[in-house]
């Protein structure tokens, strides 16, 4: 699947909106992440030391399997190809100072290797994305639990909103947040985050 861009969702669940120390949103904040950085289930997670706390973020990821342009929310699932398990890994310390000073987010979440994702699984073979437990853990230890019953914004309305002002493409990714429990990732450390019916991914980390 080609991708031309991953969107990302900031603050679409109260309690790690909360975690953030963000009001939850009016509207859904979006940024993006380059498929650069994308990575597969056993590749290492890599971070200069000089950047600082790196974080993990479990998130369902929806793929588009056609072009979506100013898609009516009712209609929105259908454009939906397949699913995946997704980790925003984000570059905690850049990203703070970046959001004290005013300034984009933007080196904080695209580093290369910043988006591990599992294999993608088709939409149709889950039964409802409304109702999946997320779930990751590091060295073993859970850390971060969630349903995306608790999604502030549902997948459709992400697809309405985005599509609204972005063009969305086959193979697009939209990684639609994580639930509360986001921490760090130290060198030597394995994360594996996985979502009931989906799938899972297992990543080992090297800060260098
Ligand atoms: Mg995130």
């Amino acid at each position: 699947m080609n991708c031309t861009k991953i969107i990302c969702i900031g603050q679409n669940y109260r309690a790690h909106a909360k975690e953030m120390n963000a009001e939850p949103p009016s509207e859904p904040i979006i940024f993006l992440k380059p498929a650069s950085a994308l990575i597969s289930d056993g590749e290492n997670i890599e971070a200069r030391l000089d950047v600082g706390r790196v974080d993990h973020e479990v998130e369902l990821a929806l793929i588009m399997g056609r072009r979506a342009r100013q898609v009516a929310e009712e209609d929105a699932l259908e454009y939906i190809s397949h699913l995946a398990v997704f980790n925003d890994i984000t570059a905690r310390d850049i990203q703070s100072m970046a959001r004290k000073d005013g300034n984009p987010w933007a080196l904080a979440k695209s580093m290369d290797t910043f988006a591990p994702m599992s294999t993608p699984v088709l939409f149709s073979s889950v039964r409802d994305i409304h109702e999946l437990d997320l779930r990751l853990c590091v060295n073993g230890d859970v850390r971060q639990r969630g349903n995306t019953s608790h999604m502030i914004f549902p997948p459709e309305s992400l697809i309405a909103h985005i599509s609204k002002y972005i063009t969305l493409e086959e193979g697009d990714i939209i990684a639609t947040c994580t639930p509360e429990g986001v921490g760090p990732l130290n060198d030597g450390d394995v994360v594996t985050a996985e979502i009931s019916g989906v799938g899972k991914i297992s990543n080992r980390v090297r800060r260098y």
